[in-house]
């Protein structure tokens, strides 16, 4: 016995079972297929590679180096590399004209658009590909015994029949409204704070111009900054953009609550987004086919129930998109069991219990970045206190790459733990604000005394 647990190993005591298949759960089950073991995958949804899941549109996500390193690791980076389109800055829009806000100093600090069905089915495919790991669809978990270590789905594919799957132990990838974590929780005693945005997004489409030919920028997140509320569009490689209106809830105007109407639709987009509205000839359409998506950090406790079952991906944190980190941090999560267990390989609930200690601190760190991220880029990216900071911390970075790194870029573009990414920016951004106090430019800026406050800080890890 060791912590209250019985020492076990993956698949001792009956079935390796993964729930849910999206981009975090098909990832691990590969991991876990590459340490040998056979595993069941079981998603609600029926294969997104044989159906239009998404009813045609194309909804993508941000790629970042946190993501990409288990892909690499994995051997499955060469074949997502086709389906990429590479970011190298925010394009900024704004009266009327658009200017573009590179990520950093490297040409290669760069972010990726990609489709999420298209990676998920990669990654379904590539898990297959392994013989063994079975993919099971339309299977939705209803309940998890723990005690006698049988999971219930209801099969979509059979008449709605309960179907009874006995495990030795559950991956819970089934996102944020987990029915993993209830199970766990109820034995853990977990908790799990839903904290919802007063913001919530609708996602609408940017067609391709001809021959499918990119109408903007395609090589740029583009933002439409409106201090309250923004509109983000991210390229897909058929020309087309999607694009985001992240607005409050409610609001007697620039509000979902208030945009009821075509005319109101319209007036508001002709108004916030004169530039954007030329993008979409069927906006107001567009505009009431989609849903109005909701928003929320959860934060839980409690990540595993034994050696029996463990949270992963946003089923074990759930932040908000602002950093586009949310998938990032389900992958890099994934690396990091999947190491961690190697590291353990006869006991699995030490490793799922070091797993939590190790990374809630930085899913914690990262749903607090991704809050700060939504000012940033609704109204940061104008701000001119927030400017000359950048510009000032874009040079220190020039002149001191070996110990400055702006936050963004240690984010997106490093695998520094979150939860140091966060020290390091409180500290650099003290530098920043002594340093800009009373500077309307760059060009006033003391650099003696920059490099002397720099130099108080340790050298940047020579892995970042
Ligand atoms: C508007 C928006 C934009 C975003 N942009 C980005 C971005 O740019 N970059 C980024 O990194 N992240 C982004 N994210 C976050 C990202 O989408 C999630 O973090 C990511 O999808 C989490 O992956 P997951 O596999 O843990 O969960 P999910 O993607 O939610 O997958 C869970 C899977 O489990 C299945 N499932 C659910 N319940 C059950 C059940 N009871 N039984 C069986 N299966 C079940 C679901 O069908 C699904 O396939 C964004 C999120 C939103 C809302």
């Amino acid at each position: 016995m060791n912590g209250g647990w019985r020492e076990k190993s993956l698949g001792q005591d009956g079935p390796v079972v993964v729930v849910g298949g999206g981009p975090v759960g098909s990832l691990l089950a590969l991991y876990l297929a590459r340490q040998g073991h056979r595993v069941q995958l079981c998603e609600s949804r029926p294969d997104l590679r044989r159906t239009d899941i998404d009813a045609g549109k194309s909804i993508n996500l941000a790629l970042a180096t946190r993501g990409i390193v288990p892909l690499t690791e994995l051997g499955l980076y060469d074949q997502v590399e086709p389906i990429l389109v590479p970011m190298a800055g925010r394009m900024v829009h704004r009266d009327g004209s658009a200017a573009l806000q590179p990520y950093g100093l490297n040409p290669d600090d760069v972010i990726h658009a990609v489709s999420r069905t298209d990676l998920n089915a990669l990654l379904l495919d590539a898990a297959e590909a392994t013989g063994l790991v079975e993919l099971r669809f339309a299977l939705r978990c209803r309940d998890v015994d723990l005690d006698h270590k049988v999971l219930t789905f209801t099969d979509y594919s059979a008449d709605e029949r309960l179907v009874e799957v006995p495990f030795g132990t559950v991956f819970g990838c089934d996102g944020a409204s987990s029915e993993v974590r209830s199970a766990v929780h109820r034995v853990n005693g977990g908790t799990s704070v839903v904290q919802p945005l007063d913001h919530g997004y609708k996602e609408l489409t940017i067609p391709p111009g001809e021959r499918g030919s990119f109408r903007i920028e395609p090589n740029a997140l583009h933002i439409w900054p409106r201090g309250d509320f923004m509109l983000i569009a991210l390229p897909n490689p058929g020309g087309d953009f999607t694009a985001t209106l992240f607005l409050p809830n409610e609001g007697p105007t620039d509000s979902f609550e208030a945009l009821t109407t075509p005319g109101a639709v319209e007036k508001f987009f002709g108004r916030e987004f004169p530039d954007f509205v030329e993008l979409v000839p069927d906006l107001v359409t567009d505009f009431f086919d989609g849903p109005t998506g909701e928003l929320a950090t959860v934060r839980n406790t409690g990540w595993s129930a034994a050696a029996d079952a463990v949270l992963v991906g946003d089923a074990a944190y759930g932040i908000v998109p602002f950093h586009g980190q949310g998938m990032n941090l389900g992958m890099e999560s994934a690396r990091l069991l999947d190491r961690i267990l190697r590291e353990h390989p006869d006991d699995v609930g030490r490793a799922f219990d070091r797993f939590e200690r190790e990374r809630r601190p930085d899913a914690e760190a990262i749903a607090d970045m991704a809050l700060d991220n939504y000012h940033e880029m609704r109204a940061g990216v104008v701000d001119p206190t927030y400017l000359i900071r950048r510009e000032l911390a874009l040079e220190l970075e020039r002149r001191f790459p070996e110990r400055i790194a702006a936050r963004y870029g240690m984010v997106m573009f490093t695998t520094m733990r979150y939860a140091s990414v966060v020290q390091r920016a409180r500290r650099q951004n003290e530098i920043l604000a002594t340093l800009t106090d009373g500077v309307s430019s760059i060009g006033e800026v003391d650099f003696e005394r920059a490099a002397e406050l720099v130099a108080e800080l340790a050298p940047l890890p020579a892995q970042i």
